[in-house]
C-alpha cells in the first residue's frame, strides 16, 4: 500500500522505511510521546481524558466535527423532542483543562502506518508515536450507494436535523395540499431497519404526532401519520431475546406503528421503496437505519478486514497486527469477548476500549524506565470487555433491557433506561441545571425544537 503521504509521492526520492526498520513504539526517545487520536467519539474522548495532564504524552485529538456527540439520544433530535445542543458538546470545552491535549477540527483522509503519518483534508500532515484510530462507523447501503440520495440516515446531528426538517416540512405541506394522494404520501414515513435505532425512532414518531403536535394543525390530523417499520429478518431487535422482540412488536403496534418483518428492500427510488416481493410503498420520508460500515480509513491500513463492513480485528491489547504503535477502538472493532460473543457496537464498549488504550500507553511509558523495557510489547495488558448490557426505548414509558441473565421489559426497563442515560449525561454535560433542562424538555416536548430551520443551499 503506497499512501499519499509516502515520500515517493512527494517526489523526494526517499523510500519510506521498511516495516522491519520502523521505529518500534516508544523507542523514538522523544518525550513527550506524540499520541494522535482520530475521532472524538466515545472511544477517542475517553482515551484523551485518561491521558490528560500526563506530561509524558502530547495528545492531539482530530475530529471532522467540533463536538462530541451523544448518539444514543440522536433519535430525540430527529423527532423534535430535544435540540441539538442538548446532546452535543464542544470537544474544546470538554478538554479545556487538559493542558497536554490539542483539539483540531480536520477530517483525516489518509493513513500511512509505515511512516507513522496521517494526512487531513486540510492538507495538514500529522506525525505520531502512537495512533488511536476511533473514527466509528457510517451508514451502509449494502453496495447500493445511490440509495443515499433518496434516504435519510441517523448517525450525525446534521442527519438528525435532516429527518426532523423533512418530517415537519412534510406535515406543513400536507396541511396545505388539497390532493388526498399527495397528503397520504406526505404523511408516510418508512423506516428501514428494525434494530434499536429503527425501534426507538418509530416509537418516538408516534409520541410526536399523537401527543406533541396533536393540537397544532387544523386541516390534518397528525395522528394519521403512517410510520412503517420494515425489517428483513423475522423479528425486531435481533440482539435481544425472542420474548423481548415480541414485546417490542406488540408495544409498537399498540402505538400505531405498522411493522413489516421478513420484508427485504430491493430498491429505493425517489420517495418510493421497492420490496423484494414486488410491492412498493410511496413515502415522502424514507429513513435508513438498516446497516453500518466502518470508516473507509480502515481499508487504508493494509491489514485484512474482519468483515464486509470493513471492521478490523485487533490484537488482544487492541493494537493492529504488525503495527504495535497503532491502536483501534470503538465501533470499528470486530472482536469477541471472553465468552466468544462479538462485542456489540455500543457506547460502553467504546469507552472501555478508549480507557484500555490509555492504560497500555501509560504502562508502556512506565516500563520504558524499568529493566523490563525490552519486554514492553509482551507485557501489554489484554483488553477485557465488561458487558453492561443493552437497552432500547419503545416510545415513552416502555423499554427493553438485556444484561446477562437479567431481561427487563416495560416500565421498569424504561426507568432503568432513564437512570442510565441520566448517569451518562451527568458526566457528559457536567451540569445538573442542563440535565434538569433536558428532563423538562423530554417530559414536555419543548416546542422550540419544532421550528423548521431550512438548510442553506
Ligand atoms: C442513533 C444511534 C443510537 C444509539 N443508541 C445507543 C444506545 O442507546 N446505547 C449505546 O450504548 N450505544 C448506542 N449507539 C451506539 C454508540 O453511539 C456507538 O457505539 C458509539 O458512539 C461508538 O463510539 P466510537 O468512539 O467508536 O465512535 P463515534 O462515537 O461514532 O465517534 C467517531 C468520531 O470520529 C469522527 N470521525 C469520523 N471519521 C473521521 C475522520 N475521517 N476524520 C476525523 N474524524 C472523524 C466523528 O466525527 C466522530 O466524532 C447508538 C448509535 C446511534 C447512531
Amino acid at each position: 500500500m503506497a499512501g499519499v503521504l509516502d515520500d515517493r509521492d512527494a517526489g523526494a526520492g526517499v523510500s519510506p522505511p521498511s516495516p522491519q526498520a520502523r521505529i518500534s513504539p516508544g523507542s523514538s526517545k522523544r518525550w513527550p510521546r506524540k499520541v494522535l487520536i482520530v475521532g472524538g467519539g466515545f472511544a477517542g474522548l475517553e482515551c484523551a481524558r485518561r491521558l490528560s495532564n500526563d506530561r509524558r504524552f502530547e495528545v492531539t485529538v482530530i475530529d471532522r466535527t467540533n463536538h462530541h456527540l451523544f448518539q444514543p439520544l440522536l433519535y430525540q433530535v430527529a423527532t423534535a423532542s430535544l435540540a441539538a445542543p442538548d446532546i452535543a458538546r464542544s470537544l474544546r470545552q470538554i478538554l479545556m483543562k487538559a493542558s497536554n491535549v490539542t483539539v483540531l477540527m480536520d477530517e483525516v483522509t489518509d493513513l500511512s502506518p509505515e511512516i507513522q503519518r496521517v494526512k487531513g483534508k486540510s492538507g495538514q500532515i500529522y506525525d505520531y508515536d502512537y495512533l488511536f484510530l476511533a473514527a466509528g462507523v457510517q451508514t451502509s447501503f449494502f453496495g447500493r450507494p445511490e440509495w443515499e440520495a433518496h434516504t435519510l440516515g441517523l448517525k450525525s446531528l446534521t442527519e438528525a436535523q435532516g429527518i426532523r426538517r423533512c418530517v415537519l416540512s412534510n406535515l406543513e405541506k400536507a396541511e396545505l395540499t388539497d390532493c388526498e394522494d399527495e397528503r397520504r404520501r406526505l404523511m408516510t414515513v418508512v423506516i428501514a431497519g428494525g434494530g434499536p435505532t429503527g425501534v426507538e425512532l418509530s416509537g418516538a414518531f408516534t409520541d410526536l404526532v399523537h401527543r406533541s403536535l396533536r393540537d397544532d394543525f387544523r386541516r390534518i390530523d397528525t395522528s394519521d401519520l403512517r410510520v412503517i417499520l420494515v425489517e428483513g429478518s423475522n423479528r425486531l431487535l435481533g440482539a435481544y431475546s425472542e420474548k423481548q422482540s415480541a414485546y417490542a412488536l406488540r408495544r409498537l403496534e399498540a402505538l400505531g406503528v405498522e411493522i413489516r418483518t421478513d420484508t427485504l428492500v430491493a430498491d429505493v427510488t425517489e420517495q418510493c421503496v421497492h420490496f423484494a416481493d414486488g410491492s412498493t410503498l410511496e413515502a415522502a420520508a424514507i429513513i435508513w437505519t438498516a446497516g453500518t460500515e466502518a470508516t473507509p480509513l480502515t481499508r487504508q491500513l493494509g491489514v485484512p478486514l474482519a468483515d464486509r463492513a470493513g471492521r478490523l480485528t485487533p490484537e488482544a491489547d487492541l493494537s493492529l497486527a504488525g503495527f504495535p504503535e497503532v491502536f483501534i477502538g470503538g465501533d470499528l472493532v470486530s472482536l469477541a469477548d471472553s465468552k466468544g460473543d462479538l462485542i456489540p457496537g455500543v457506547a460502553p464498549a467504546a469507552v472501555q476500549m478508549g480507557r484500555h488504550v490509555a492504560k497500555v500507553l501509560k504502562e508502556e511509558a512506565r516500563l520504558e524506565r524499568t529493566r523490563f523495557k525490552d519486554q514492553k510489547l509482551e507485557l501489554r495488558p489484554r483488553f477485557q470487555y465488561f458487558d453492561k448490557g443493552i437497552m432500547a426505548i419503545i416510545g415513552k414509558n416502555a423499554a427493553v433491557v438485556s444484561s446477562g441473565k437479567l431481561k427487563l421489559t416495560g416500565f421498569l426497563a424504561w426507568l432503568a433506561w432513564l437512570f442510565i442515560h441520566i448517569l451518562f449525561l451527568v458526566g457528559f454535560r457536567n451540569k445538573l441545571s442542563v440535565l434538569l433542562g433536558w428532563a423538562f424538555a423530554y417530559a414536555r416536548n419543548t416546542p422550540d425544537t419544532r421550528i423548521i430551520v431550512q438548510r442553506q443551499e
